[in-house]
Formats: C-alpha cells, sequence, structure tokens
C-alpha cells in the first residue's frame, strides 16, 4: 500500500474527513502533529510530531522518517501546514508547490505583492507595523477599507473601518488578537504587522480547485448568498453550484488560474474567494489548502468521491479523469456564533435535521465550552448541511433549519 503523510494540526475539524478517505482509497497513514502524541511510541509507523512553523526542520525529520517508511505523498490539511508540505514534498523530491509559492499564498501581504506585480485584480493595500501606532495610517489609508492580520484565517481580525475613528479602533482590536500568546507564537514576525487594503463590494464567491502541473481543475464555485458588507465578515452559507451566469463563472475560473500562476501555485488544492466587482473578479484570497472547517462535506464527486479522496487519489497520482461534481445543489451553514460566553444548552438539533433538504446538522463546539464571536474567535458553533434539486432550495433549507436551533449562552 502507498504511504501518505497527512499534516493535521491539532486544531483542525478535518483529521476524521481525511483519515476515512484515506481508508477508502487504500493508503497507509502517517499523521503528522505539531502536539507529540502519547501513542507515538507504539505506533511509530503512524504517527509522527513536526512543529509546522519550522519547514524545514520538518522536511529534515520526514526524510529521516521516510528512511524506515516511504512516503509516497504528502497533504497538508488547513492553512498552517501549506508552508511544511511544500518543504517536505521538495526534500523527498514528490510533486508540490515550491516553498517561495506556498509562502505567497500563506502570508496576505505577499499574496497581494505578487497579485499585484502580475497584474491580477486585487485590492491596493499597504502594510503597517504595530509598534508605529495607528495614527499615521489612519490618516494615510483611503476609505472604506479592511484592515486585517496577515496569517489567521476564518475572518478572524478583518475588520472594515469607513473612517479615521473605526480604523483607530479596529487597529487596537487585531493589535490585542494579535498579542495573544498563542497567535503572537504562531505568527513571529508577522504577529507584528496589520494589512490594510481597499474595501472591494460586490458578490462574493468560493473556489475550489486542484492544480495539475500548473492547469486549474475547478472542483466547485460556491456562492456566499449573506451579504459580506462588513464591519466582521462571518462566513455563513456556501451553496454549489453557483448561480452567477457562465460568462462570469468562466471570469472567476480564470482570474484564479491567473492567480495561481502569479504566485508560482502549480500542484494539489487550492482555495479561494473572489468579489465580483464593478470591472470583473477581484481576487480576496488564495490560499494552498482546501475548504476549511466542515464544508467540504458538501462535495460529491463521481460515483461518490469526497473531496478528501479526490485530493488523496490527486496527490498519489492515482487519478487519470477529471471528476464531475454530483448534479444536486448543495450547501452548508457554518454556525455563527451569536454572542460571548459558555454554552450550556443547544435546543432544536432533531428539528433543524427533519427540515426537507437538510442532510446533516452537526454541532462541534462542545456544550461547557467557552465560545468567542467574532472578529476575535476562530471556530464555529457547527455546520448544517443539505441537499435540494436547486441551488435556491438548498439554501433556503439551511436558513429554515438555523431558525430552529436554540443556544443557551452564558
Ligand atoms: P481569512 O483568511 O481570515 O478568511 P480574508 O482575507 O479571506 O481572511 O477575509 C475574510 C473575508 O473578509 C472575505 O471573505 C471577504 O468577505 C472580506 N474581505 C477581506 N478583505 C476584503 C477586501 N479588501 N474587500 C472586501 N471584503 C474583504
Ligand atoms: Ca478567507
Amino acid at each position: 500500500m502507498p504511504r501518505v503523510l497527512l499534516l493535521l494540526p491539532t486544531t483542525t475539524y478535518r483529521a476524521s474527513d481525511f483519515l476515512a478517505a484515506a481508508a477508502t482509497v487504500g493508503a497507509e497513514v502517517t499523521v503528522a502533529s505539531e502536539e507529540p502524541s502519547t501513542l507515538e511510541s507504539r505506533n511509530p509507523a503512524g504517527l509522527l510530531t513536526l512543529d509546522f512553523r519550522e519547514p524545514e526542520e520538518c522536511a529534515r525529520r520526514v526524510v529521516d522518517f521516510s528512511r524506515g517508511h516511504p512516503i509516497d505523498a504528502v497533504v497538508g490539511v488547513d492553512e498552517e501546514t501549506a508552508l511544511a508540505a511544500a518543504a517536505i514534498s521538495r526534500a523527498l523530491g514528490l510533486p508540490g508547490n515550491s516553498p517561495r509559492a506556498a509562502a505567497a499564498a500563506r502570508d496576505k501581504a505577499l499574496l497581494r505583492e505578487a497579485l499585484g506585480a502580475a497584474g491580477v485584480p486585487s485590492p491596493r493595500s499597504r502594510v503597517f507595523r504595530i509598534e508605529d501606532g495607528p495614527e499615521g495610517a489612519a490618516g494615510a489609508v483611503p476609505y472604506p477599507c479592511v484592515l486585517k492580520p496577515t496569517f489567521l484565517a476564518g475572518s478572524r481580525g478583518v475588520i472594515r473601518a469607513d473612517g479615521p475613528d473605526s480604523f483607530l479602533s479596529a487597529w487596537k482590536r487585531i493589535a490585542a488578537i494579535l498579542a495573544q500568546p498563542e497567535v503572537a507564537a504562531r505568527g513571529g514576525e508577522a504577529a507584528k504587522r496589520i494589512l490594510v487594503e481597499d474595501f472591494v463590494s460586490g458578490a462574493e464567491v468560493a473556489v475550489e480547485g486542484l492544480l495539475t502541473g500548473g492547469a486549474l481543475e475547478v472542483l466547485a464555485v460556491f456562492d456566499k448568498p449573506d451579504p459580506l458588507d462588513g464591519p466582521y465578515f462571518e462566513e455563513t452559507i456556501y451553496v454549489t453550484p453557483s448561480r452567477l451566469p457562465a460568462t462570469t463563472q468562466d471570469a472567476v475560473r480564470s482570474t484564479t488560474e491567473t492567480a495561481c500562476r502569479a504566485l508560482g501555485l502549480v500542484h494539489g488544492p487550492i482555495h479561494a474567494e473572489l468579489r465580483l466587482g464593478p470591472d470583473g473578479p477581484v481576487v480576496i484570497e488564495l490560499a494552498a489548502r482546501s475548504i476549511g472547517g466542515l464544508c467540504s462535506r458538501t462535495l460529491t464527486f463521481g460515483t461518490g468521491l469526497s473531496l478528501e479522496e479526490v485530493i488523496l487519489r490527486h496527490a498519489l497520482g492515482a487519478r487519470d479523469e477529471r471528476v464531475q461534481r454530483e448534479p444536486a445543489a448543495a450547501g452548508v451553514l457554518m454556525i455563527p456564533i451569536p454572542k460571548a460566553g459558555r454554552l450550556e444548552e443547544v435546543r432544536g438539533l432533531e428539528a433543524a435535521r427533519a427540515v426537507p433538504g437538510v442532510v446533516d446538522a452537526v454541532i462541534s463546539a462542545h456544550v461547557g465550552s467557552e465560545l468567542v464571536p467574532l472578529p476575535e474567535g476562530s471556530r464555529y458553533l457547527g455546520f448544517l448541511f443539505s441537499r435540494a434539486p436547486d441551488p435556491a432550495r438548498a439554501e433556503s433549507a439551511l436558513r429554515e433549519a438555523h431558525a430552529k436551533l436554540e443556544f443557551t449562552i452564558r
């Protein structure tokens, strides 16, 4: 059996989906995580501890490891493993992205630079150092603008400002997030900076794709039917297929491919977000990973393959044909955290599951845990999934199911 090295951060939502996929694909798995597992000594081929913040060190450890247990593919899961995945693939001589391309996709400031230099539509941006204070910056940027950390995900710390007053308060909030010990340690130098971009208005879409030798295969385009006007940018509903005209979707596809080329991304999954401005698609984000949270569960391909199976088969080179998403429409609602506090009770789950078109409802936050809403928070309450003959019904099923849920938070 071939062996896949899965880079699974401890915070990932996707461990079980990737492990299930590896089982159906018929691959042995080595799971690498950043925290040592007590089981590692009992399962030396299956578990590895890697500090994903040190890609070259990860590569050295994996090269050593692979002498005893040859590795056929490396798959990074979530944003923070992309650099390690690139360094490891290169060290093992496996197809992958160059460390430079992975770095450009990982850091939002480098992303803007690379897209800008290649002439790919992308908001104008400037990086400011937190130690210089917000006053000068507040007078130097155009409004409305968006302030954000360069390395976080899930809209954490992404805040719109319409003028100097809201700029100053957004800056303070982001600086406080970046000063949290765990965030500061993970970000290093990047935790000392705030990126400020022009606000781009217009509908937003997400693109799930797979690169092979630089060619982009679009696996799905999702509409985001809830408005994303800020000041915080909570992800809620994703529905596929997109209801946008075919010509607009073609423009989204070609802009995404051009953006991949601008960064030098050539291999493996990508997740992009674009807004449809008056002059066409504008790239908001491009990451060398697949879709986050449990959202991949909306996607089924060919004869019933999951996105994780498609990604693993691709990584193993065991895939010769392009796959088609199923004909039905599908959607996911990332359940937002309505307020801060301790989650005491969740009601209405059965009623939500009984809504026609709803295929699953998962509460991923634990009862008893502290919930932190955006912009500080980094987790979802849970996920609702729907499948319907058309996107409008996939969307309305999610809204109806969400309305049935009640959360007691104290
Ligand atoms: P993250 O990696 O945390 O998801 P993003 O840069 O993708 O951060 O921003 C999250 C969301 O915030 C985007 O999906 C988009 O809705 C909104 N957003 C971010 N930057 C801009 C911008 N320059 N103009 C308009 N909306 C933006
Ligand atoms: Ca994003």
